[in-house]
């Protein structure tokens, strides 16, 4: 028997626990799935737009694999806190995989960024996808004509859909009941997605792309000259095929905006250089300094200016992963050093330790990219089964971890907050609701204790 814990409930933690349990070769593996949050799924559940509504049942799939029987949910369990470290983790199980994603944006390093109205995109996406620890985050929408995002993303393209949508597209979502009153209530009109590159540059893919000119009541808008400033405009026959198709359907938005209710513009070749605040602390416009291509696939600045005005900012600039105490961390990748999956400390690896998903090849790729990566992972794992077998370890790691005071939720504790949250949904004329609070998911899990 192989007792294996993975860290992470997301889709790499659970494609990571699937190849375990699936193979042949290595016979009676066990795997118990640890997560921070009482709720599992990672970024499917708290990441993946609410709208987005064939990704999240993506969740079905992850289900699916979560109530194998040789596989356990182990929720509200803190890895690298003070209650459990990694060292204790490696004496309870043969072999440990950490799937513990990129948790932390990236800033942008420019002047204004601490004035009231500037958000990450990642603290926005938290709060509207009823992230337990963004409950207590506010964002003035009511206050809010003109957004502005920064990045070129698809978390940019989510955060940009999200501000122009409207309160009857959202409400059949899960999104939190407080969330969804914030954006029924807000005054936005215009939202400004702006790009450092050019438009063959963008790294939105271009269904989501198409997207946003699919909203009710809401005009996209290209400016025709920022899209022509772009050498690929005229010959788009080198450019890889997302990228010619993401020019194709800008090419349809650079006629002039009808007016409607919402307008979403997409600029390019701007680059961040302040955030200006009013006397009050609250930003009031973004400058930015055009850029122009460098024809290396950068571009270089022109030392013209820009400002665009915006009451709410949301820079969408990427994730970024974050050091979890007792794991080597590369501060240069902000990744874990690894060698297949591996983990590597001082360029050796690691008895028993492992990685996949975001901690180990940075933020990037789609749902299912994190599955061969997850494979790759796994694949290590086992090829080192037969060493790691040998060592004899405590009967069940569940009695240790609650002898050491904690206090995990298990699958029928999860299996109470969904129930919980269809009966929000229903008392509330709506589908599912989210429960957006570490009380509230705890309470619903029939946890007692509520210490982590
Ligand atoms: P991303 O794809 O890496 O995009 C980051 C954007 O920020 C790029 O446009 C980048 O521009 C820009 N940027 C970085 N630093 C900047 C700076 N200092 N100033 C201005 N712009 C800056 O990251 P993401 O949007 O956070 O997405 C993360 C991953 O999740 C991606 O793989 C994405 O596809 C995936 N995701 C997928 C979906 C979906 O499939 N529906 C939804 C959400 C997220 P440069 O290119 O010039 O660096």
């Amino acid at each position: 028997m192989l007792r294996v814990a993975v860290v992470g409930s997301g889709p790499s933690g659970v494609y990571a626990a699937q190849t375990l349990v699936q193979q042949r070769e290595v016979p009676g593996v066990h795997v118990d799935v640890l997560d921070r949050l009482p709720a599992p799924y990672g970024l499917v559940r708290y990441g993946v737009a609410p709208d987005h509504e064939k990704i999240k049942s993506l969740q079905n799939n992850l289900r699916t694999v979560l109530e194998d029987t040789r596989i356990r949910f182990l929720g509200n369990l803190e890895v690298g806190g003070p209650n459990l470290s990694t060292t204790r983790l490696l004496d309870l199980y043969h072999a440990v995989v950490y799937c513990v994603g990129a948790a932390r944006d990236r800033t942008l390093g420019i002047p204004g960024e601490d004035l009231a109205g500037v958000h990450s995109a990642t603290a926005f996406v938290a709060w509207y996808s009823g992230h337990p620890d963004a409950a207590a985050e506010t964002f003035d929408l009511p206050n809010t004509t003109s957004a502005v995002v920064i990045g070129a993303g698809n978390v940019a393209v989510d955060v940009t859909r999200m501000l122009a949508r409207g309160e009857p597209e959202l409400a059949p979502t899960d999104m939190p009941h407080p969330a969804l009153g914030a954006l029924a209530d807000s005054g936005v009109r215009s939202v400004s997605m702006v790009a450092r590159r050019g438009p063959s540059q963008a790294k939105f893919t271009t269904k989501e792309l198409r997207e946003l000119g699919t909203l009710p009541h809401v005009a996209t808008h290209v400016d025709p000259a920022e899209l022509t400033l772009d050498p690929a405009f005229t010959d788009d026959s080198a450019l890889p095929a997302v990228a010619r198709r993401n020019l194709d359907v800008l090419r349809t938005w650079a006629s002039a905006a009808p007016t409607t209710d919402r307008t979403i513009t997409l600029r390019f070749y701007l680059r961040p250089v302040e955030l200006l605040g009013g006397p009050d602390g609250h930003v009031t416009a973004v400058r930015f300094e055009r850029t122009a291509p460098d024809h290396h696939g950068g571009v270089v600045g022109t030392g013209v200016h820009e400002d665009i005005e915006a009451q709410l900012v949301l820079r969408s600039v990427g994730y970024q992963g974050v050091p979890l105490p007792g794991l080597p961390f590369d501060p240069a990748t902000a990744t874990v050093p690894h060698a297949a999956g591996r983990v590597l400390r001082d360029g050796r690896a690691s008895v028993g330790e492992y990685v996949a998903g975001w901690i180990k090849r940075g933020p990037t790729g789609v749902i299912g990219t994190n599955r061969p990566c997850a494979k790759e992972t796994a694949s290590s794992l086992l090829q080192d089964a037969p060493a790691l077998a040998r060592r004899n370890l405590p009967d069940d790691p569940l009695d240790a971890l609650r002898s050491a005071g904690l206090h995990p939720v298990e699958w029928p504790g999860w299996l109470a907050i969904e129930t919980a949250e269809a009966a929000l949904g229903r008392s509330l004329g709506r589908r599912s609701v989210k429960i957006p609070d570490w009380p509230g998911l705890l309470t619903a899990s029939g946890a007692t204790d509520h210490t982590p």
